[in-house]
């Protein structure tokens, strides 16, 4: 598959990874950001072809890991009300919450549906006037276009039984989190391709120069990350901090123009709850007053949900780069695909299930 499988080429891979091992010269910690690429990494095995020099640690670029316990005991009060049909991406169903998943809601009756894109559930709104629709719009700045068009589409429809209950997260306020705590262990980051495909990497430069780091925005084919890998060796090497591209067939500096203003039309920034990171300010996306009537979290009353995280989980700190899955307790026993304690262990993009499914540890 043209773009796909030239970046699969095992033996252009090795010239890289030979490329690295001769430029590097002492020990570097990389972060991935996106779950995505951690588990491309694992999967394909690159982290075992790594010169030992090189610790890739994996962040928190898995919406469905760092989704709030809060918001997830939101939708599922939300999903247990009679009248609704909560829609959600099938990945968020497994999710535990303080006390049940989406799936629990569905097998005692709830209307639980998966879906593959908000226009799916704009749809179910449309065909069922009678029911409240409601959507979980979760995601980085990847998902956020979609979502956002969602509403306004709503809105010029004239659709009074549609709602979205947001929970939408942005990079470079986490990478600035990470980089700012005192235990921070990151010398540099591989960006998430497809978060940079909307919004450019024009925001990096100023994180790069701030936190003395080299950004290098990566894409997910195993030649896409060792590519990126090589950049990033080679900008620690001479001590330069900048942010720069290794993914050029997607994203360009300033990104998608039109996605980044119906974002901006439909959501404004706010104060965001990680889970198992804590609060992160300015990291989130809210929607603008003028769309209250598409806030489920107005509709439906649920805005004071309280809840605390599982004390045996570790995957905040995994998701900060300061702990590997193997490093938890409960990894594989108890906590295992079919039992997660925690999202890390749930998600398609999880780091303790890249960790689980591809046998390490
Ligand atoms: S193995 Fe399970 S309990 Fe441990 S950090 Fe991962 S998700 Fe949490």
């Amino acid at each position: 598959m043209k773009y796909t499988s030239e970046y699969r080429d095992e033996s252009l891979v090795k010239v890289t990874l030979g490329e690295i091992r001769d430029a590097i010269t002492q020990p570097w910690v990389i972060m991935e950001i996106c779950g995505g690429q951690t588990h491309s990494i694992v999967r394909n095995g690159l982290d075992q072809l790594l010169p030992p020099e090189i610790e890739l640690v994996h962040g928190p670029g898995c919406p469905v890991c760092v989704t709030s316990l809060e918001l997830i005991d939101k939708a599922l009060a939300i999903a247990s009300q009679p009248n609704v049909i909560f829609t959600s991406y099938g990945d968020m169903l497994r999710v535990p919450g303080s006390g049940q998943d989406l799936f629990s809601v569905r097998a005692t009756g709830g209307d639980v549906r998966v879906v593959y894109s908000p226009l799916d559930a704009l749809k179910i709104a449309q065909d069922n006037p009678e029911k409240e629709i409601v959507f979980f719009a979760i995601g980085f700045e990847t998902t956020a276009p979609a979502n956002a068009m969602s509403v306004l589409q709503a809105r010029n429809l004239g659709l009074e039984n549609f709602s979205v209950l947001v929970s939408h997260v942005r990079v470079p306020p986490a990478m600035r989190a990470i980089l700012g705590s005192p235990d921070n262990r990151v010398q540099g980051f591989l960006a998430a391709g497809h978060v940079c495909a909307v919004m450019g990497y024009w925001e990096y430069n100023p994180i790069a120069e701030e936190f003395q780091v080299p950004i290098v925005v990566t894409g997910f084919e195993p030649l896409d990350i060792a590519r990126g890998i090589a950049m990033t060796v080679k900008y620690l090497e001479a001590g330069k901090a900048l942010a720069d591209n290794a993914y050029k067939r997607a994203v360009t500096y300033d990104g998608n123009k039109p996605a980044q203003e119906i974002i901006e039309r439909t959501f404004m920034e706010c104060d965001r709850k990680w889970r198992g990171i804590g609060m992160i300010p300015a990291s989130g996306w809210c929607l603008r007053q003028e769309f209250d009537a598409y806030n489920a979290e107005l509709r439906f009353d649920v805005g004071d949900i309280q809840s605390e995280e599982s004390p045996v989980c570790i995957a905040g700190l995994i998701l900060q780069g300061l702990k590997k899955p193997v490093d938890c307790p409960a990894f594989g026993n108890p906590c295992v695909p079919e039992n997660p304690l925690g999202a890390t262990m749930v998600s398609a993009e999880g780091a303790c299930a890249a960790y689980y499914r591809y046998g390490r540890g």
